[in-house]
């Protein structure tokens, strides 16, 4: 192969906690549709968010996990944008001061040891689930579920170490594994516990600064990942070969 991947991959884990990450609702996967909402996870004015203790708690023992840094001073920021599923108009994120930096996820890939940087893990909140009927052909309406607004989630996003969708692959597992371990997330990733965005360019092998990057979103199986990766290499490959 004349090219090579690169790769970073963002990963949201769901935590585990007992309700969700600024108001007292329930946090479990499963209940009936909007039955777990308040003022506050569904943006109504004048409603005030106050962190959950136990997000934080889970957040650090994942950073530390990894070997990372947890910041003394970390704050949260709106990430402003329109979606039926994100009734206050914005999320509730980390930006510029995340509660972690740096660590590593490492593992062995053929026996030898293979260490992939982390850039940041932060905290956010999740939205709410969209559903789009697909056998309703006289019924042109969407359903929201509101559920899952403000369930708490960390954000792992890894630096662009990674060099194969079967890297990506290990990659995950041992994230996955470490969440597991640690008993702060499900790692269930058909519940949409575990969800993975990945970030992929090609480069002629030898060249030392990275390609334009695409981005597969909202994948939820680690084989997807593997195959939406070598789908995307395959894709850049041709494009460059042809100019583009
Ligand atoms: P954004 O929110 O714009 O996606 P993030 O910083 O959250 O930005 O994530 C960017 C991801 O893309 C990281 O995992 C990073 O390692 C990866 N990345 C950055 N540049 C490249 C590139 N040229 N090729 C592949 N992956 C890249
Ligand atoms: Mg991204
Ligand atoms: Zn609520």
């Amino acid at each position: 192969m004349k090219y090579e991947p690169v790769i970073g991959l963002e990963v949201h884990a769901q935590l585990l906690t007992d309700t969700k990450i600024f108001c007292g609702c329930r946090a479990a996967y499963g209940a009936a549709p909007n039955t777990q909402t308040c003022p506050v996870c569904l943006g109504l004015p004048g409603a005030l968010p106050v962190l959950n203790r136990r997000a934080v708690d889970f957040a650090v023992r994942m950073i530390l996990a990894v070997g990372g840094r947890v910041n003394r001073e970390s704050i949260f920021a709106r990430k402003n944008y329109f979606y039926p599923d994100l009734p206050k108009g914005y999320q509730i994120s980390q930006f510029d001061r995340p509660i972690g930096e740096d660590g590593a996820i490492t593992f062995l890939e053929d026996g030898s040891e293979c260490s992939i940087g982390l850039i940041r893990i932060h905290l956010e909140e999740d939205a709410g689930k969209s559903f789009h009927p697909e056998n309703a052909l006289d019924d042109e309406a969407s359903w929201v579920d509101m559920n899952r607004c403000g369930v708490p989630l960390i954000e792992i996003v890894s630096k662009p170490d990674i060099r194969s969708p079967k890297q990506a692959g290990l990659y995950l597992t041992r994230l996955r594994q470490t969440l597991e371990y640690l008993d702060v997330c499900t790692g269930n990733m058909e519940e949409g516990a575990l969800r993975c965005d990945a970030n992929v360019s090609i480069r002629p092998i030898g060249q030392t600064t990275f390609g334009t990057r695409t981005e597969v979103k909202n994948m939820n199986s680690i084989r997807g990942v593997e195959r939406g990766l070598a789908y995307e290499i395959e894709r850049q490959s041709k494009l460059v070969e042809s100019g583009g």
